[in-house]
């Protein structure tokens, strides 16, 4: 028996007429689909008159059921793998099975389509010849300050994800480590009726949405500018250095260490290291 084949089948961010016409085909001719959320995907199957038996694929099951899916794929059943919305595997569910069936010799075959990533990127105005994604920030205050922090010089331009009980204060605190003036795009509701892409300095961003209760709702694709210099001063490229390094070590070597590395004095990066310590505990 040969073994049957993994579709990875992108689909609507919001609007079904982003649906492709291989997809509808692909979905209505494979032996199963293994959806994130079954319930979810059932209007939109039907939708398309896709009839295909579905099996739920998530991130609380997907240890168990990857290895299911790759025995009937081995067993020589084609599968379709989809999620909520746009491409699965970014940010979505998928991962093991994609990399399980890989490592079994299982042809894999991407059915590209809608992401909110690519969408937003592509109407932003801002470089996309090198970009890096960074997924959802952490839900935690402290950690996603940390990550911001670190991330404060990187020159690329930098994509996240992000809700709407969050985007306010992911705004705050992309003020707060990139600068008030740092250049950003707020892509909202990519597709669908209230479609929103406002660009402006990011502290405008926040102002504006602050304002408005309306620009709170929905999904987001934040973008940001890159830094312009990769090392801005010293005493940033220290902050940088240790907030990283605090994430994994104690102050005291994550000072030591943060000294070798930037050059700076020890006492001075053991005090910084202290007081960044109360910030992200406080
Ligand atoms: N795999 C999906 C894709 O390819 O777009 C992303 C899934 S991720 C779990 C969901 C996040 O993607 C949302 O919280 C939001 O940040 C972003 N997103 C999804 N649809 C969007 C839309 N229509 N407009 C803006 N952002 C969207």
């Amino acid at each position: 028996m040969n073994p049957g084949t993994l579709y990875v089948v992108a689909t609507p961010i919001g609007n079904l007429g982003d649906m492709s016409a291989r997809a509808v085909q692909i979905l209505g001719q494979v032996d199963r689909i293994a959806a994130e959320d079954t319930r979810h995907s059932l209007p939109l199957l039907r939708h398309f008159g896709v009839n295909v038996p579905l099996t739920a694929l998530h991130e609380h099951n997907e240890r168990e059921q990857g290895p299911r899916l790759i025995e009937a794929l081995l067993g020589g059943e084609s599968i379709a793998l989809i999620s909520d919305a746009g491409t699965p595997l970014v940010s979505d569910p998928g991962y093991r099975l994609v990399r399980g069936a890989r490592a079994q010799g299982i042809t894999v075959v991407p059915v590209p389509g809608p992401c909110a990533l690519t969408a937003a990127l592509s109407a932003a105005g801002l470089p996309t010849d090198h970009f890096i994604f960074e997924g959802f920030l952490p839900a935690k205050a402290a950690a996603r300050r940390a990550r911001l922090q670190i991330l404060s010089t990187e020159v690329r331009t930098l994509a996240f994800f992000e809700s709407s009980h969050r985007i306010e204060a992911s705004l705050q605190d992309m003020v707060d480590a990139f600068g008030a003036t740092r250049e950003a795009v707020l892509a909202r509701e990519l597709t669908k009726t209230f479609e929103t892409i406002r660009g402006g300095e990011l502290e405008q961003l926040r102002a504006w949405v602050a304002a408005q209760p309306d620009q709170r709702k929905g999904e987001f694709v934040l973008l940001v500018h890159g830094a312009e210099t990769r090392v801005v001063d010293a005493e940033v490229e220290t902050d940088r250095v240790l907030s990283l390094l605090l994430t994994e070590l104690p102050v005291k070597q994550a000072a030591a260490l943060a000294a070798r590395i930037t050059g700076a004095g020890r006492n001075p990066t053991y005090q910084r290291a202290l007081a960044l310590k109360r910030d992200a505990e406080g």
